[in-house]
């Protein structure tokens, strides 16, 4: 589906991450997980980029595309908007999506990564559904985490959602977990993993590390989805 949409709201999620918001055609259907092609004019061009929804299915009015802010030209532009702003969407597209299918799965995101991540666990919290859902988030400050807030409440909400997070250059004030994601943080976080579907996103050198890691953990192929934020 194309269609025109004008920003609604623009949301800092962090110090280099922003949300953008516009209403939710009535006869836009998703799955939590998929991205939408976003394209702007700027410059006299027209620029179009992937950006995964981090809006779940169950909320009607609005979708929202979350954007890591680079300091590159696409970037910049986007950065630059106001609401009211009008850009062309197509989609949805993707295969790393969720729609209750499993009982079990394990969340690994990486950076702007956790956006599909957040759907997801969205979708979860607001259907009540069983599925019992580990999150893993790797960043690399404080200042890089997003959506956390909105998560801690999520798991107060949904006793079925765990979230971890790591981060690989945090202040000495950290006390959590310093490491990448590793094959023994997953043992120590998530014991029954060899029972699980795992979803990766996060730029292609961590979705291929991740899915080279789990590979060699005996998880096969069919039971790891993922989507490469390629472009970074
Ligand atoms: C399926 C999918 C989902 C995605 N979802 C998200 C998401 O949810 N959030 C998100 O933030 N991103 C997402 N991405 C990545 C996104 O599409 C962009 O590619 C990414 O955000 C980089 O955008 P940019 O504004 O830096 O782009 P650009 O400005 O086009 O820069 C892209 C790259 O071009 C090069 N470049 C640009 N300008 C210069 C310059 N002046 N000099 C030298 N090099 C330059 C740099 O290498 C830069 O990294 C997704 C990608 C895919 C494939």
């Amino acid at each position: 589906m194309k269609f025109q949409a004008n920003i609604s709201e623009i949301i800092p999620r962090s110090a280099n991450a922003k949300s953008f918001r516009f209403k939710r055609p009535d006869d836009f259907d998703y799955k939590a997980g998929q991205y939408i092609v976003v394209t702007l004019e700027f410059n006299g061009k027209s620029v179009s980029k992937p950006f995964s929804l981090s809006s779940s299915p169950t909320e009607k009015d609005h979708l929202e595309f979350t954007k890591k802010l680079t300091g590159h030209e696409f970037s910049n532009a986007l950065d630059s908007m106001e609401t009211g702003y009008p850009f062309n969407i197509s989609g949805p597209f993707g295969k790393m999506s969720y729609e209750g299918e499993y009982e079990k799965i394990v969340l690994l995101s990486g950076g702007i990564g956790i956006a599909p991540m957040r759907s997801i666990c969205r979708y979860c919290t607001d259907l009540k559904l069983d599925t019992d859902v580990v999150l893993i988030c790797s960043d690399r400050t404080e200042e890089d985490m997003v959506f956390w807030k909105e998560l801690s409440e999520m798991i107060r909400q949904n006793p079925r959602l765990t979230v971890f997070q790591t981060l690989t250059r945090a202040s000495e004030n950290w006390t959590g977990c310093r490491e990448r994601i590793n094959e023994n943080l997953i043992r120590k976080e998530v014991h029954d993993y060899a029972t699980r579907e795992f979803y990766i996103c996060g730029p292609p050198s961590m979705t291929e590390s991740m899915t080279e890691m789990l590979r060699s953990m005996g998880v096969p192929d069919v039971r790891i989805k993922k989507e490469s934020l390629v472009g970074y």
